[in-house]
């Protein structure tokens, strides 16, 4: 980006609700132009008007590699590139490994692997221009694996280590860092089609403690390090969460 003066560019991918909201109004406040991408455009058109100016809501599907690229040309045009980029994008569709799932399973390698990896590849140019970021949100999921979240920690093992060779791959010149968050209170398991499933993980989210913009902090936190400083991968679980 073409950036002596102007404030950083941040794209985040799932701004509508949970980490990728509360990401979006941590960097907006910490001076970053933001812009928003998700499906459900009065939920990003209400942040960005929430937020006022710069501050620019794009309705994309992550699956959607036209729409992702039609995005990163306004970036492009209207901010001038992308300093950073939060693949936050992810759906958690748990439950008992079985066929009745199958949709489920395409769906979260479609958005939580590959919609990263699109978006990444889409908006790389950019983000290689100057000295960019890309955070990648996985999960504690990304490191152990649970009965019936089989396809879900798959994902995101599959995204920690995709960022572990694009780390490699890209520095200096962009640095990736991978946040591994444990259960936050967000809308994440509202969208689990498996009922009993859907109400077990309903109940340990109505508990939880920890809130989106604990997470959106550490990622201010990650971004604001000089740039020789690069902090690969941050894991972070509520305190009494085994
Ligand atoms: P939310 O359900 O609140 O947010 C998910 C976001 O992803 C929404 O903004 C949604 O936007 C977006 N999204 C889903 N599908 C698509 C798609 N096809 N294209 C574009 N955007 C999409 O949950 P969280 O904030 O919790 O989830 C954010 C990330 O954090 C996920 O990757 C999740 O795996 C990860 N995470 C969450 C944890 C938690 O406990 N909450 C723990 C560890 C990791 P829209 O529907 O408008 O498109």
């Amino acid at each position: 980006t073409d950036s002596q003066n102007l404030p950083r560019v941040a794209v985040i991918t799932g701004a509508s609700s949970g980490i990728g909201a509360a990401t979006a109004r941590a960097l907006h406040h910490d001076g970053y132009r933001v812009v928003l991408l998700a499906r459900r455009l009065d939920r990003i058109e209400a942040l960005a008007a929430e937020l006022g100016n710069n501050a620019l809501p794009i309705q994309a599907d992550v699956t959607d590699r036209d729409a992702l690229v039609a995005a990163a040309r306004r970036v492009q045009d209207e901010f001038g590139g992308a300093d950073v980029l939060v693949n936050n994008a992810g759906t958690m569709l748990l439950g008992p490994f079985s066929s009745e799932q199958r949709d489920d399973y395409r769906n979260m390698v479609e958005v939580n692997l590959l919609g990263a990896i699109t978006a990444t590849e889409v908006f790389l140019d950019q983000l290689k221009d100057g000295g960019g970021d890309l955070i990648n949100i996985s999960s504690v999921a990304g490191r152990t694996a649970r009965a019936t979240n089989g396809v879900y920690a798959a994902t995101k093992w599959g995204v920690n280590g995709w960022s572990e060779s694009l780390r490699q791959e890209l520095l200096p010149d962009v640095r990736v860092t991978l946040i591994e968050p444990g259960v936050v209170d967000t809308e994440l398991p509202t969208h689990i089609t498996h009922e009993a499933t859907r109400q077990a993980v309903q109940q340990g989210y109505d508990a939880a403690t920890v809130k989106p913009g604990e997470i959106a902090e550490v990622i201010a936190f990650v971004l604001a390090r000089p740039r020789h400083l690069a902090i690969n991968e941050v894991l972070l679980r509520p305190a009494n969460q085994l």
